[in-house]
């Protein structure tokens, strides 16, 4: 078994993949960019197990760098994993290895949860700051690193970047 890479111009909420990773905050109560548009098409579902979550396992919200399961509701997807990225500004030189653990932490969850393919978004390169390449190259390294440890783990890692701009960075790193 192999695991494709895929990098593709899209919107992560129309993917028909077994995980789609949301880029969170910590409140895990929505927000805006991809958390809103999951949320919106998603329904109160996701909500709704994102207060359970809060209520049981997270009271004072989803630290930085960790991810979390729930129900993909409405959308294409079976499952969303809810992953917070760090602020670019804020976290300064944690957040390089704060970014790869949202990667390795989002693919450890999938695996662990037999989710065979996933997408992506660009994490934190929004709102968040995070400048569109360096945040390419961490999350290629990171899934790199994650696929040649554990081989059999995924039929697809994907990528899914909102405008050209993003796509090229994203390609011109991969290749
Ligand atoms: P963060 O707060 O982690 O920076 P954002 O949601 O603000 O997250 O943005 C992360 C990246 O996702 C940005 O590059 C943004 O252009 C992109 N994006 C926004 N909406 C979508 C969407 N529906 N599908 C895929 N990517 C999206």
């Amino acid at each position: 078994m192999t695991t494709q890479l895929t990098l593709i111009k899209g919107d992560i909420t129309n993917q028909s993949v077994d995980a789609i990773v949301n880029a969170a905050n910590s409140s895990l109560m929505g927000g805006g960019g991809v958390d809103g548009a999951i949320h919106r098409k998603g329904g109160a579902a996701i909500l709704d197990a994102c207060k359970e979550i809060r209520r049981t396992q997270w009271r004072g919200g989803l630290p930085t760098g960790k991810a979390v399961l729930t129900t993909a509701g409405a959308l294409p997807a079976q499952a969303v994993i809810h992953t917070v990225g760090p602020i670019y500004k804020q976290d300064r030189e944690r957040a390089p290895s704060l970014l790869r653990a949202c990667v390795s932490s989002s693919l450890t969850l999938a695996h662990t949860s037999n989710l065979r393919t996933i997408a992506f978004p660009a994490i934190s390169t929004g709102v968040y700051g995070y400048p569109m390449r360096e945040a390419a190259t961490l999350m290629r390294d990171e899934s790199q690193q994650y696929i040649d440890t554990h081989p059999e783990a995924f039929d697809e890692i994907r990528f899914v970047l909102f405008d050209d701009r993003a796509l090229q960075i994203f390609q011109d790193v991969w290749s």
